[in-house]
């Protein structure tokens, strides 16, 4: 281990609530990392997702310097001549009519379950309204939002937690319909589980909640905070089942790798019931966001980074569905997204992570033995192919 890993390592000032891999980053460009040493490593993490356009986009680099010459931060409390550009285009590429910006994904969600719960309060008249979540989910470290997390290591010596949440089984629309209750005002749903390991629930499936919660007067939000913006090989992971959903939380790839920036869109009569003073954000919607993601939309329709992922997707898939390894348990994933699950008699998650670190790839883990792979949306098949390759080797070696 070189001394500067050694320092920031055991650095007593820095919290410990992550384990990073033993590599220090100090430049991006494009699906590559480079470490303070100059090695260059392929990105096929790419920041949970939040960096689908690449390191270091000159586009999305102009839009922010520019922007940030003339007016960053104005607050809320005036109008600006940016934001509404990028609240229009959210609205069109969903199919939804208004949009709440915030920062971070868990801020969309706690939006979220402040728009349903007063929908469930002045529309459907509701004492108690409950919101049923799937097992298995995540939806972003709040207090309230592990409350209802099946997780222990997310949620152990946090509480008390929110009451107002039941989880159902993730993809099994029997027992949703079962689980309604007289209380129940929605159904808030990941399209694709990504931090539970890259799940792909049944076909079919959230076209049926959509039934399910038109039927019994629900409302259905899906959280495309990790699953939105071309990750799944369509714009919206909604769109493969031809669903209109009542809201939609997005994040991450918003902010064009480069900014802290989600949103809440949702139907006019859900969106209602935010009226002035009932929620916000110091920094939600400011002006520098919001020119920085608008020009990271138009960046993603430009280069078709939606159908790249979906190219470049089926073709990492039956790559990885091709190997043909005991150490390989299964291998899950929808366009430019897999979690690749690693018998834990040959080697658990970590080891392969840092054994691929080692070779110049970087990627990670998820419940210990899920190896998750979803690099920039932008990169290059040669690069996409290069890392599999090393991830083949690495499974031959733990094999043999
Ligand atoms: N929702 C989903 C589906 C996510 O994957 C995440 C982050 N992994 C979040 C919400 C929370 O986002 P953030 O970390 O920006 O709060």
């Amino acid at each position: 281990m070189n001394a500067k890993l050694q320092d920031i390592r055991d650095n007593p000032h820095r919290a410990r609530n992550y384990a990073p891999l033993p590599v220090v980053l100090t430049r991006g460009e494009g699906a590559h990392l480079y470490d303070v040493d100059g090695r260059r490593y392929v990105d096929m993490m790419s920041a949970y997702s939040a960096v689908s356009h690449g390191h270091a986009h000159p586009r999305i680099l102009a839009a922010l310097t520019a922007q940030a010459q003339r007016l960053a931060v104005p607050s809320r409390a005036y109008f600006d001549d940016r934001l509404d550009a990028f609240l229009t285009e959210l609205c069109a590429l969903t199919g939804l009519d208004v949009a709440l910006p915030m920062n971070t994904g868990a801020e969309a969600v706690e939006t979220a379950i402040k728009a349903a719960r007063r929908y469930g309060h002045r529309v459907r008249r509701l004492a108690d309204p409950e919101i049923l979540v799937a097992a298995g989910n995540f939806h972003g470290r709040t207090t309230t939002i592990i409350g209802f997390s099946s997780e222990d290591s997310y949620r152990d010596g946090f509480g008390p937690f929110a009451p107002g949440f039941r989880a159902v089984p993730f993809g099994d629309l029997a027992a949703t319909e079962k689980a309604i209750g007289p209380n129940t005002v929605a159904i808030m749903v990941e399209p694709v589980q990504g931090e539970a390991g890259v799940i792909v629930p049944p076909k079919g499936w959230l076209a049926g909640l959509r039934k399910l919660c038109d039927a019994r007067g629900l409302l259905l939000i899906v959280d495309e905070v990790q699953a939105g913006l071309g990750r799944t090989g369509a714009w919206f992971a909604f769109q493969h089942e031809n669903v209109k959903p009542d809201g939609v939380m997005l994040g991450k790839a918003l902010g064009g790798g480069v900014l802290p920036v989600s949103a809440f869109v949702g139907t006019r009569a859900l969106m209602d019931m935010f009226t002035p003073g009932s929620h916000g954000s110091t920094f939600g919607g400011n002006t520098l966001a919001a020119a920085v993601a608008l020009e990271a939309l138009h960046v993603m329709r430009d280069e078709k980074l939606v159908e790249r992922s979906r190219d470049l997707g089926e073709h990492m898939l039956s790559r990885l569905r091709a190997v043909d390894s005991p150490a390989l348990r299964d291998v899950r994933g929808l366009g430019l997204w897999a979690g690749v699950e690693i018998d834990p008699f040959y080697a658990t998650g970590r080891e392969i992570c840092e054994r691929l670190c080692e070779k110049g790839v970087l990627s990670t883990v998820t419940h210990q033995q899920v190896v998750r792979l979803s690099p920039p949306l932008v990169i290059a098949r040669a690069d996409l192919d290069l890392a599999l390759d090393r991830l083949e080797e690495t499974l031959a070696e733990m094999v043999s």
